[in-house]
């Protein structure tokens, strides 16, 4: 039988490199678009690399057509949310408008090729905004609060109007995923190398922003999982994904600098207003019910589990 072949936007990032390794695995032939520029593959055997960059759109409609993929998995754009403060036109055009055209381009797909493409968009927590409800399901109103969350809203919107048209699409509800393949921009990964990098006599200080900022975070290998449940289960759907466990940046550093050895971490933290957010949801909590209902999706990895993993990598780094 002809494997299955999917194609990763964003395949080298944290997600796109654990879907990959997951998709390998399954017996997957696994595409991946990547920027010309962009860091190659972590794992370059278990992939197909094809650069070009999402933003072109003759390039994408001639990539898909020449892959023909049956799941596609649109993970790449911006993704953090102060780069998307700095810039945030390009964010609108490359996690919006962008995802919007390849969801066009796979619906064509199948009509030409008359067979199912399965679309999986990830989308954030940050659609919610500072949402009235907590935890936040599916039914939860769309109201984002930066440029990050507004870009995402849009593909995230498209794929339920595009699911009305006929395309197996699902958009995934993505609450904060780590690991030791964050990048430092992301503050769970800042904080485990901070911590590891005094704790090896590396650095004497971590400045911080807003320690009381509360995120629902998970793992990341897990939310690639479901994302697969998503485009293989029989109906396409949107999903929040997330632990359902809640805490500040203040418990992530303390829980960082034990594994990292050190107890005293208010020695070490210097609060920045440089990191400080203009506008910033205090209440991201998920209510995973759906998925794990209709997917049989459960997190496996929980919070101090998580923290170990990021501190004992970066230890070793
Ligand atoms: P986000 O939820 O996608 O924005 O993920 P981040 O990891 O970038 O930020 C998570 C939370 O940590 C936000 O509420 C930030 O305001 C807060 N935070 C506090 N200090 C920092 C920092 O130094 N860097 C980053 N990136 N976030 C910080």
């Amino acid at each position: 039988m002809a494997m299955t072949r999917a194609f990763i936007t964003g395949a080298t990032g944290q997600d796109g490199t654990y879907l990959t390794r997951h998709l390998h695995d399954q017996g997957y032939e696994v595409h991946g678009l990547v920027r010309p520029g962009d860091k190659p593959p972590m794992e370059p055997e278990l992939i197909t690399v094809h650069a070009g960059d999402l933003m072109d759109r003759p390039a994408m409609t001639a990539m898909l057509d020449k892959i023909r993929p049956s799941q596609i998995y649109n993970l790449g754009g911006v993704s953090s949310v102060a780069l998307c403060w700095t810039e945030p036109v390009l964010a609108a055009e490359v996690n919006g408008t962008a995802a919007v055209f390849l969801m066009e381009a796979a619906w064509k797909l199948q009509e030409k090729i008359g067979e199912q493409v399965a679309f999986v968009q990830a989308s954030s927590a940050e659609i919610f905004g500072e949402a009235d409800t907590s935890p936040q399901d599916e039914s939860t109103s769309i109201r984002p609060m930066n440029p990050y969350g507004a870009s995402k809203a849009l593909a995230h919107l498209s794929a339920g109007v595009y699911r009305a048209r006929g395309l197996h699409a699902s958009s995934l509800i993505l609450y904060n995923h780590e690991s030791p393949l964050r990048p430092p921009s992301f503050v769970t990964r800042k904080i485990t190398q901070g911590a590891a990098a005094i704790a090896k006599g590396e650095a004497t200080e971590l400045r911080l922003g807003n320690l009381e900022a509360r995120r629902d975070w998970g793992w990341a290998p897990d939310y690639v999982a479901a994302m697969v449940l998503a485009a293989t289960h029989p109906e396409s759907d949107d999903y929040v994904i997330g632990t359902g466990e809640a805490h500040s940046v203040r418990d992530f550093v303390a829980a960082a600098f034990i594994a990292a050895g050190i107890g005293d971490w208010e020695t070490y933290v210097v609060q920045d207003p440089e990191f400080y957010r203009p506008a910033d949801p205090t209440k991201a909590l998920a209510n995973a019910s759906k998925a794990h209902r209709v997917l049989g999706w459960e997190p496996t990895v929980g919070f101090d589990d998580l923290v170990g993993r990021m501190v004992t990598a970066d230890l070793h780094a």
